[in-house]
């Protein structure tokens, strides 16, 4: 007796051949055979009369072939079979392109289903390259059609064909992995009926609930995954850090923290005070004010006598933590230090024996803090800011530096809540969703590129106010070559010095530069010595100048929305109103669909549920990060509510039955989705 494991070639109908096939797509056993699920679908169920047509509609007609079909060849070597068809409201003339053998196979006199798009009008409809079946046999008219991703050497009537004989060998054999009780409670179709549907809908409906069900199954079978693996890292235990006066802290800030700053603290203290590790996820709008969420719980470490490190994905952000915290901190007795990639050879000597010897409690820097040489005296939390730029190996090697330190990434990425839980997997979330006071909102344009001129007098006006302003230029060349980037930003900067602005001073920053050179530049903005920065995205990431009020994008249609919001955030960071202005020559609607949002709103999360939206979580995270393995159905934009009713169902499952013995099948299928997924989450 067959079961879902059962290979595809011994499935009645499929054969050696068609499974070698097969294969060439991943397509194993049963399962996966009927879990290849369609690409999209084609309407084929509209059956019309001749006299019924619509000129451009597809629509299906049944109709008897009046004429035999004739073969002719046109001068372009196409061969073409031609017949009229028949039925008892008007004539069809119908063409087939290069498929000859219907010249024998269609017969005078029969009636067929001819399904495609008519042209001209009740005196003759014409229809060329129809889908043709027999009246009798109707597989790819008449109904709902699945088109699957192929590969070369399968065809879609070779998977759809497969598909049905899969279908048909499990039809009594199809387990349903939710129990009846979730099913029922979230109304949700059965397995058979689900699988049946997603494949060969009865109906737009039908197909619905197919879709429904099977995405929920994916997202509460992915819920279980995520959960169990979290439980197995709570096993371990570490020593607990004890209750600290945070006072001595508190007064020292030239600000008071706002209250989401605060809880994010105490959320962030009462991890560390558990004794088992930490591992949160602290995410807030640029400008929230990580850092000092960051630097509270360094502060908490340290006095707990444990070192702490703050990772940053660039030099320049990491030279400006460390430019802002160590005047903070040190007065408060704690000893920073600065290791980076630039930092010379003989210091770096110095600062990794003073790491080991615990002479310094809290080292701040670039992956320069993780390299093989650098080793902690006891090292207790590992801070990463900005992660989204930092590979699942760079975080690891950093936490394996210390025996199950805890561990905090910081993410200005405001990705929905939901999907924070879905792609941080076992990490607990804490979201800053307040803005320090007396923020204001950055005004923001759209403009095209003949605006130039006025764009330049604007500047030249703030400049004029004392204000700052960033120019920054997209990546030139689709490649990404630094060398081109690093010309066009040269040369741009080098005519705007010349001939826009020869009374101001301009200054220029890109990827190419040492670190030394970047910073130097970088330093010079941040003391005023410079009115006008032209860059490439180099300063994208969490650079703190308050007195920059203007951000000109140019060919803003070239960078994703979220990454917008993030250069947007380069400004409006002090008392000063801040502008930013978008260019873009761009005049497709998708385009200015997405610029629009950013000219609407300032919130970073609907910014990202819109990215998310329109882009699709695939492209969200950028090209590392191709969608989510193991979803094939669910779409983490669309089906957040889905999400929520399949977590709500897993967390109340797991809470009656956390080792799932009463459902054996939940746990092996959660494992196995996981295993996939479990790569590519970080
Ligand atoms: P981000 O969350 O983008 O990393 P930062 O930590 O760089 O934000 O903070 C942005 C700016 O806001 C900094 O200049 C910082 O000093 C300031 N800031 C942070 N918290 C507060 C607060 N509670 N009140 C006023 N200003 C604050
Ligand atoms: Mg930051």
């Amino acid at each position: 007796m067959a079961d879902l494991t059962t290979d595809v070639r011994y499935i009645k109908g499929v054969g050696e051949q068609r499974a070698k096939a097969l294969e060439k797509l991943g397509i194993h056993t049963l399962r996966d055979l009927i879990s290849w699920f369609p690409r999209r679908y084609e309407d084929r169920t509209a059956l019309r009369r001749i006299a019924e047509l619509v000129p451009g509609e597809t629509a299906c007609v049944s109709a008897m072939a009046a004429t035999a079909p004739t073969l002719t060849f046109t001068r372009r070597g196409l061969d073409l079979v031609k017949l009229r068809a028949v039925d008892e409201t008007g004539e069809l003339d119908v063409t087939f392109f290069n498929q000859s053998w219907l010249k024998s196979s269609l017969k005078k006199g029969e009636t067929y289903i001819f399904c495609g798009k008519p042209e001209g009008g009740p005196r003759l409809w014409r229809m060329a390259a129809p889908i043709v079946e027999p009246e009798g046999k109707r597989e790819a008219t008449c109904r709902i059609v699945p088109i699957y991703p192929l590969t070369a050497g399968v065809s879609q009537t070779v998977l759809s064909r497969s598909v049905r004989q899969g279908l048909d060998a499990c039809a009594d054999i199809l387990p349903d992995v939710l129990p009846d009780e979730i099913r029922l409670r979230r109304q949700l179709c059965q397995a058979g009926f689900a699988y049946e549907n997603i494949h060969f809908p009865q109906s737009a409906e039908a197909l619905a609930l197919a879709r429904r069900r099977l995405a929920f199954e994916e997202l509460f079978l992915f819920t279980i995954g995520l959960r169990r693996l979290r439980k197995r890292r709570e096993v371990v235990h570490v020593a607990p850090l004890q209750a600290v006066d945070m006072d001595g802290f508190y007064r020292a800030l030239p600000f008071t923290l706002t209250e989401a700053q605060r809880r994010c603290v105490n959320e962030a203290l009462a991890d560390m005070a558990s004794g088992q590790p930490m591992n949160r996820l602290c995410q807030g709008d640029v400008g929230s004010g990580k850092t000092m969420v960051a630097a509270a719980c360094v502060y908490f470490a340290v006095k707990n006598g444990r070192q702490a490190a703050l990772m940053a994905p660039t030099e320049i952000l990491a030279r400006q933590h460390y430019a802002g915290l160590s005047p903070l901190l040190e007065p408060l007795g704690v000893r920073c230090a600065l290791l980076t990639g630039s930092t010379a050879a003989k210091a770096k000597k110095t600062i990794a024996a003073q790491l080991a010897a615990g002479e310094i409690d809290f080292a701040i820097g670039t992956h320069a803090l993780i390299t093989g040489s650098v080793e902690y005296a006891n090292l207790g939390l590992v801070v990463t800011d900005e992660q989204h730029r930092f590979g699942v190996s760079q975080r690891a090697a950093l936490a394996s530096k210390g025996a199950h330190p805890h561990t905090m990434v910081m993410s200005a990425t405001p990705i929905p809540r939901t999907l924070a839980l879905i792609l941080y997997g076992d990490l607990d979330v804490s979201v800053i969703d307040q803005l320090p006071p007396g923020r204001q909102a950055v005004e923001t344009y759209r403009v095209p590129g003949s605006y130039h001129p006025r764009v330049f007098n604007f500047i030249r006006k703030l400049a004029a106010q004392g204000r700052q302003a960033y120019i920054v230029c997209p990546q030139v060349t689709e490649s990404g070559d630094p060398e081109d980037d690093k010309k066009a930003v040269t040369e741009y900067a080098q005519t705007l010095q010349r001939e826009v602005f020869p009374d101001l001073r301009v200054a220029f920053v890109h990827g190419k530069m040492k670190p030394r050179e970047k910073d130097a530049v970088m330093t010079a903005f941040a003391a005023g010595e410079t009115d006008v920065l032209v860059s490439t995205t180099v300063i994208e990431v969490g650079v703190d100048v308050p007195n920059a009020a203007v951000m000109v994008i140019e060919n803003a249609e070239r960078f994703g929305l979220s990454q917008l919001h993030q250069l947007r955030g380069r400004v409006g960071r002090g008392k000063h109103q801040s502008y930013c202005i978008l260019i873009s020559d761009h005049r497709n609607e998708e385009t200015a669909e997405r610029l629009r949002v950013l000219t609407k709103t300032s919130d970073g999360f609907k910014i990202a549920e819109e990215d998310l939206r329109l882009r699709g979580p695939g492209d969200f995270f950028g090209q590392r990060q191709h969608g989510l393995p193991g979803l094939k159905l669910a779409d983490l934009g669309m089906d957040a509510q889905l999400l929520q009713e399949a977590q709500e169902e897993a967390d109340s499952l797991l809470s009656r039955d956390p080792d799932l013995k009463t459902c054996p099948a939940i746990a092996e299928r959660a494992e196995a989705l996981f295993r996939q997924a479990a790569d590519t989450l970080n």
